[in-house]
Parts: C-alpha cells; sequence; structure tokens
C-alpha cells in the first residue's frame, strides 16, 4: 500500500513547550516562538536548533531552488569536513581577530582544530594540497551546503543569530582579476534568480569586504523590524544605502530625507583576489607554464537564516506563512467528521489525495476525524498550509462541492472535484 502523509502520524510536537520554558521575548521573536510552536523546530542548547521533519521539508525545498541555480551556473556541490586545522587560519592570519568566535576542539595528539563558520581556507586548502590547477579547469565554481558554527556573543532570534546555521558557500577560482569579476557577476545574477524565486523583496547592497577580506562585496538583505542591520532608504525615489557608506541623511540623487530601516542579512559575496591563494599557496599553470596564484570568490547564503526571516516576514502573530515555494506542504486536505451526515463522502477526501500526489503537489491529509472540521481548520491555518481544502457539508450536494481555501490570499472558492487540481495546478 502506498504510504499516505497523515496529520495524524505527522511528527509535530505543538503547543507542548510550558510558556516558562519559552526564551525570554528579548532574545526571541515572532518567528522562533511560531517555529517552535507549530513544530517546525526545536530548541536543543542555547542557539541550537533540531529540524523537524517540517522544518527540514522548507529546508530541503530551498535547497533544491540552490542547487537548481548553482548548477545552471556549472557549480559543483561538495562537502568539506566541519572541522578544519587551526594552523590554516594561523596562515591566513585570521586566528586572531576570529577567535572569540570560534569553537575549537583539540583531538588526543593535541591538534587544534575548529568548527567551521566558514570554509575559504579548508577549501583552499584542498585546491593546493592537489597540484596546480590546469588552466582549461578554470573558472572552477565549488559549493556545498552544510552546518556552519559561530560562538555567538549573544545567541538570539532563534535561528536568526544561532550558534550552528545552515549556510551555502561557493568558492570560485578564476585566472586573473577580470575573469574573477566576470564570475563574481555571474553569481550574482544566479542569487538575484534564487531569491526571486523564493519571493520575499531583498536588497543588494555594496558592501566592506571586512574580516573576509579582498576587493568588491555585497550584501543582500530582507527588510524586517527584527533585523540587526541598519539600511537607509529614501522612499521617494528607492535610493539606498549600507552601514558601510559613510553617513548621510539626504538622499544624494532627490534631496529627500533618508529613513532608517531595520534589516537582516541573508547572503553576502566577496571578490577575495589572492588573500587565501597566496599564503595557502593554490596556484594553476598559465600559458607559459608558470605557476600562478588563483584569484578567488566567496558568496555565502544563509538558509536557515532566510527561512526564519521569511517566516518573521510573512507570519502573523499566530500563523506560520511560508513563501509558497517553502512550504512544507502545500495543501492540507480535511476529510468530514467521524459519524457527521457527510462522513461518506470520506472517500471523496482520499480521492482528491491521490489525484494531487500524482500531480506532485505537496500534500498532508488531517485524517483526526473525531475533531470537528473547525477545529482542524484553525490548526491547518496555524501550521501554515498555504492552501486547504475542505471535504464538508456541500460535498453531499448534487453537484458535490469542495471547499478550497487560498489562506495566504483569504479568499475561498467552491469548486467541483474536477476542477479543484485544475484551480491548484494554475496557482502553483
Ligand atoms: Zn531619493
Amino acid at each position: 500500500m502506498k504510504w499516505i502523509n497523515r496529520v495524524s502520524k505527522l511528527f509535530q510536537p505543538t503547543n507542548v513547550v510550558p510558556k516558562s520554558y519559552l526564551p525570554k521575548i528579548d532574545v526571541s521573536s515572532k518567528s522562533h516562538q511560531l517555529m517552535i510552536n507549530t513544530g517546525i523546530i526545536s530548541n536543543s542548547s542555547t542557539g541550537m536548533f533540531t529540524f523537524l521533519p517540517l522544518g527540514l521539508k522548507a529546508l530541503e525545498k530551498l535547497t533544491k531552488i540552490i542547487d537548481e541555480e548553482m548548477m545552471l551556473i556549472g557549480g559543483q556541490k561538495i562537502y568539506l569536513p566541519a572541522l578544519t586545522s587551526a594552523s590554516l587560519w594561523r596562515r591566513t592570519s585570521r586566528m586572531v581577530e576570529s577567535q572569540p568566535e570560534l569553537f575549537m576542539i583539540m583531538d588526543r595528539h593535541g591538534k587544534e582544530y575548529l568548527l567551521s563558520p566558514t570554509f575559504e581556507e579548508s577549501i583552499t586548502n584542498v585546491i593546493s594540497s592537489l597540484g596546480s590547477l590546469k588552466r582549461n579547469k578554470l573558472p572552477l565554481k565549488l559549493y556545498q551546503i552544510s552546518r556552519k558554527w559561530r560562538d555567538e556573543i549573544k545567541p538570539r532570534l532563534g535561528l536568526l543569530r544561532s550558534r550552528e546555521f545552515i549556510m551555502k558557500d561557493l568558492y570560485t577560482f578564476d585566472s586573473n582579476l577580470e575573469n574573477a569579476t566576470n564570475t563574481y557577476n555571474i553569481v550574482k545574477s544566479a542569487y538575484e534568480t534564487i531569491l526571486n524565486r523564493i519571493g520575499i523583496p531583498h536588497l543588494k547592497i555594496f558592501a566592506d569586504p571586512g574580516t573576509i577580506g579582498g576587493s568588491i562585496s555585497h550584501e543582500y538583505h530582507y527588510l524586517s523590524n527584527i533585523g540587526e542591520d541598519i539600511i537607509k532608504l529614501c522612499k521617494n525615489c528607492n535610493y539606498y544605502e549600507g552601514r558601510f557608506k559613510e553617513s548621510k541623511s539626504y538622499c544624494p540623487s532627490c534631496q529627500q530625507s533618508l529613513d532608517k530601516i531595520n534589516s537582516v542579512e541573508i547572503g553576502h559575496t566577496f571578490l577575495l583576489g589572492t588573500k587565501y591563494s597566496e599564503p595557502l599557496q593554490a596556484t594553476f599553470i598559465d600559458n607559459n607554464n608558470k605557476r600562478q596564484f588563483l584569484v578567488m570568490g566567496s558568496f555565502g547564503l544563509g538558509l536557515s537564516r532566510i527561512l526564519a526571516t521569511a517566516i518573521e516576514i510573512l507570519s502573523t502573530d499566530l500563523e506560520i506563512r511560508w513563501p509558497l515555494k517553502l512550504a512544507p506542504y502545500t495543501v492540507c486536505i480535511i476529510p468530514p467528521k467521524e459519524g457527521s451526515k457527510e462522513e461518506s463522502a470520506s472517500s471523496v477526501a482520499y480521492d482528491l489525495y491521490f489525484e494531487l500526489q500524482n500531480s506532485n503537489i505537496d500534500v498532508i491529509i488531517d485524517d483526526r476525524i473525531k475533531e470537528t472540521i473547525g477545529k482542524r481548520f484553525i490548526e491547518a491555518r496555524k501550521s501554515g498550509y498555504p492552501f486547504v481544502v475542505v471535504v464538508g457539508k456541500n460535498s453531499l450536494n448534487s453537484v458535490p462541492l469542495i471547499e478550497v481555501h487560498d489562506i495566504y490570499n483569504s479568499s475561498q472558492f467552491k469548486l467541483e472535484l474536477n476542477e479543484v487540481l485544475q484551480y491548484l495546478k494554475n496557482i502553483l
């Protein structure tokens, strides 16, 4: 028998956390509380979270979007070890300034490692340890989607500032600065596509390369009150600038005053030059058979942060809202209550379930038929299913009608069975 996604079987611990166990509001946020209360994630220890089945499903959808766009620009996926030898970070002189935020580990021989917050040293060492690259391998674009660690002085706001987080990091290798700049621009446009597919408006800001280093850098931001970054925005002409620009209070193009708006950084790109390839000796063989340092780029995108910020921006205080493309299940079907007049229409609900599943729509059925439709409907709204399909009273009409609720747009329709699939397909 084919497996059916049933709410009754779902591992979704909801409303089980006593109020006193929830973090104080100044270190918490709407998205944090909603994700815990609706069983998306659970707290493991300070700033560390378990992705429960619904959370992981959303994360995997985001991963798929990123993988598809990375593939289209020739990105090749790899996994680097979580631990990086501390000696590599000493060779690039990053150890001293970063040490307070690093989780350090020592092996039985006294050799030091760090749980990597970023992998420039690690990937550059992989390249240099394999000898010089051949010219025809360039540009080389290697990326991973993996856990990263940072021992935050003040972990807060759930996945927005956690100590363990999930990031896509891409590293590019080119023969010279001109080619590396070209690669940088190609990745930037892939970022635009990824963020457009997620569907939440973002800002791209020219930024300070900071401790990662290099010559050009951009940040990607979502606007949200919860954010710890400040963006200055002109509401008149949409001019904006990041915190690194010299402090201006008037818009340079239309002279209106600039508003300060909070934002969350969700991505950061760097044209690194040879900052890492020189100390770690990562080279290629040029046309004159000489070894030259590779010119690198580094591109981060915070998956766990994108999920949390999206929920923060889209949700109401009580009901979670996902970007449509990332919702763990797109449709929840509610069959009639046990013992009700319309119980005989229950098979309609299951027919519809299989029809949607066969069309590759992520669907789950709320089979807790001892509960009223009303109660299950309220819970479906809280859980954030974008579409809730109710097989209720109207399913007994001479022409049976199904209620389709478009939760995110607050609209509802009564459709005939064969129209439901078409309606959902058109929207999705
Ligand atoms: Zn302006």
